[in-house]
């Protein structure tokens, strides 16, 4: 989502002020930190880098610096107390303003703050969607009214709102119009997308990814992030009709205690998630799912964890990523005692990504010899004389090849596994 964010960012700029990126902030006359407030880690690293930045700015002090994001939602005015040479601060809702921020910073001189959440406004105000490459993100919804006592994003990025179809379809045909062949639908709940159509009745994400599913060109569909509760049956069984829709799916669980999920106030149980789970195997047998985990989470006890270790050995992931709990300001479990001590939470870590880390393998292993249907998007980020791509379960390949290719989907035959990537070979024609 901050990726995409920070498109939108570079977009509306260049078309109202004509900026242009560079690739380095000693060329830059404005520099954006782009801030993501989820974990502590994340935050610290805010205030780090404006340090470093503010040495430049005594160097040029015409230089712009503004902070973005979910951090500066939080912080507001704090951040302009704590680092005084910041001019502009705005939230993930109003990035859309940028230009008039700037443009009232320069006639005023005075530092401007704007981390307001005024919705639909956001989208209306953005220029038109160019595509960077054959894959692309499109925001169809924004904001959580879950309230997980263990999360931020409520406060941070405002409740649930869905954008309208016709805006999220216009946007989608028109990177389909530049060459898109894969559009990732993303939201913080994308399956809580919904709207009301003109004759009273809600269409809900099934809906919408059927309408997608529509857009002549476009080969690949896939959505993050999706919460359990509103993974209903229809979506699981648009995997099995929907060709372009592909096999793959991220969804988080964060424990597998049924105590713990009723703390974090998830809304589901663990044998609840375990149903939704197996209806999707059922439905689509090679379905790659991954999920998210805390751990160490207030009053999370051996045995909880144990819970969450025989969930991940039932479901067998394919991936996963694994936190440990990190409280967050104005949450409710950041008032909870954090009785698990930092060495429980390292071992429990590394315990679970062992396990899940060696799924990951053991499910490459086995796409080893096979030939995959692979969508080009570029280079291979270490070796630039090879080509890099996706498989239709989200994997990353790299291979040799020419870069005539880029933006096509082409059969690989997977040929080794590299860490986190697979190795592959275009077949030869015999
Ligand atoms: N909307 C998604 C979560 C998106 S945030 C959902 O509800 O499942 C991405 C991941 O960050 C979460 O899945 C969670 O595992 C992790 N996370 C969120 N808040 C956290 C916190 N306070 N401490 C540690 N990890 C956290």
């Amino acid at each position: 989502m901050n990726e995409y964010d920070s498109g939108k960012m570079a977009d509306i700029l260049h078309s109202n002020h004509n900026y242009v990126r560079t690739d380095s902030p000693d060329n830059a006359d404005v520099v954006i930190l782009n801030t993501c407030s989820i974990r502590e880690k994340a935050e610290d690293k805010v205030y780090s880098d404006l340090g470093r930045l503010n040495e430049l700015k005594e160097l040029r002090p015409n230089l712009i610096i503004a902070v973005g994001g979910c951090v500066a939602s939080q912080e507001g005015e704090s951040i302009i107390q704590r680092a005084p040479y910041v001019d502009l601060v705005f939230g993930p809702q109003t990035l859309h303003r940028l230009p008039e921020l700037i443009s009232q910073k320069e006639a005023t001189g005075q530092p401007q703050i704007d981390i307001s959440f005024p919705e639909i406004e956001k989208f209306d105000a953005l220029p038109k969607a160019e595509s960077k490459g054959p894959t692309a993100f499109v925001s169809i919804m924004e904001g959580c009214s879950k309230y997980c006592t263990f999360c931020v994003v409520p406060y941070t990025r405002g409740e649930e709102f869905s954008r309208p179809p016709e805006d999220i379809i216009n946007e989608i045909t028109g990177l389909v119009d530049q060459g898109v062949k894969e559009i990732t639908l993303l939201g913080q709940n994308v399956n809580a997308w919904q709207t009301i159509d003109n004759f009273g009745e809600e269409l809900d994400f099934t809906w919408l990814i059927e309408q997608v599913h529509q857009i002549d060109g476009l080969e690949r569909i896939r959505f993050t992030t999706s919460h359990p509760l509103e993974f209903s049956d229809r979506l699981i069984n648009a995997f099995k009709r929907l060709p372009k829709l592909m096999k793959q799916v991220h969804l988080p669980v964060q424990s597998g205690s049924d105590k713990i999920l009723g703390q974090m106030k998830r809304g589901y149980t663990a044998k609840q998630y375990l149903e939704i789970i197996q209806k999707l195997k059922l439905a689509c047998p090679e379905i790659s799912i991954t999920s998210d985990f805390i751990i160490g989470f207030p009053g999370e006890t051996e045995e909880d964890f144990q819970a969450t270790l025989n969930l991940i050995n039932h479901v067998e992931f394919d991936g996963s990523y694994a936190f440990i709990y990190s409280p967050r300001p104005g949450t409710p479990a950041a008032k909870l005692l954090d009785n698990v001590s930092e060495e429980q939470k390292k071992q429990r870590l590394a315990k679970l990504l062992q396990i899940t880390d060696s799924a990951h393998i053991h499910f490459s292993n086995n796409m080893v010899g096979t030939t995959q249907d692979v969508l080009v998007d570029g280079f291979s980020k270490r070796d630039t004389n090879q080509l890099r791509g996706k498989t239709a379960n989200n994997r990353v390949v790299n291979f040799i090849g020419n870069s005539r290719l880029i933006g096509q989907i082409i059969p690989v035959k997977i040929t080794a596994i590299a860490h986190f990537s697979l190795r592959g070979e275009i077949p030869q024609l015999s």
